[in-house]
């Protein structure tokens, strides 16, 4: 049975400059969790909305955990911070998006329906922000198929290819 969500109606959310503040733990987020080497802790997150002067509807959405990823190095666990803090601009979700909004660097569009889960967004946000290929910043383990052993499939690959590979 999955916990109740934080589901809203986004527009009417910021209109009414709703906002909320919780924390759930990261096993709660299941694919989140699959994503992390453990699914240890929580994240704490808030979301607030607003309305503008020019009528346009804004998410303001704050994310921090300490999460645990695997480094890709010596494969082992590394605790790392997230901390996200995002400005979302709401959009219809049948609107096309206007080529200006989309360059825009300081805030993203966010195509929403009638109805928005705040978990899932929040998820998203912290999936987006987790690193591309996180490292102990003093990790000694061998890296490269020359290092040392490993299991890949491919480092025999990459070494023959060294070898053919000259100049
Ligand atoms: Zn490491």
């Amino acid at each position: 049975m999955s916990p109740p969500g934080l589901t809203v109606d986004p527009f009417r959310f910021a209109r009414e400059a709703a906002q909320v503040g919780r924390s759930r733990p990261v096993a709660g987020f299941e694919r989140l969790a699959g994503a992390l080497f453990d699914s240890a802790g929580a994240l704490e997150f808030s979301v607030r909305g607003r309305r503008d002067q020019d009528g346009k509807h804004w998410l303001e959405l704050s994310v921090t955990g300490t999460l645990t990823v695997q480094c890709q190095r010596c494969l082992d666990a590394l605790e790392w911070v997230l901390a996200v803090d995002s400005l979302l601009l709401l959009v219809p979700e049948d609107r096309e998006l206007p080529e200006q909004e989309l360059q825009e660097d300081d805030w993203d569009c966010l195509p929403v329906g009638p109805r928005l889960d705040l978990l899932e967004l929040v998820e998203d946000e912290a999936l987006l922000a987790l690193p591309f290929a996180p490292r102990h910043d003093d990790c000694c383990a061998p890296s490269g198929p020359d290092g040392g052993r490993t299991t890949s499939p491919f480092a025999g690959l990459a070494r023959l290819r060294k070898t053919e590979g000259r100049g």
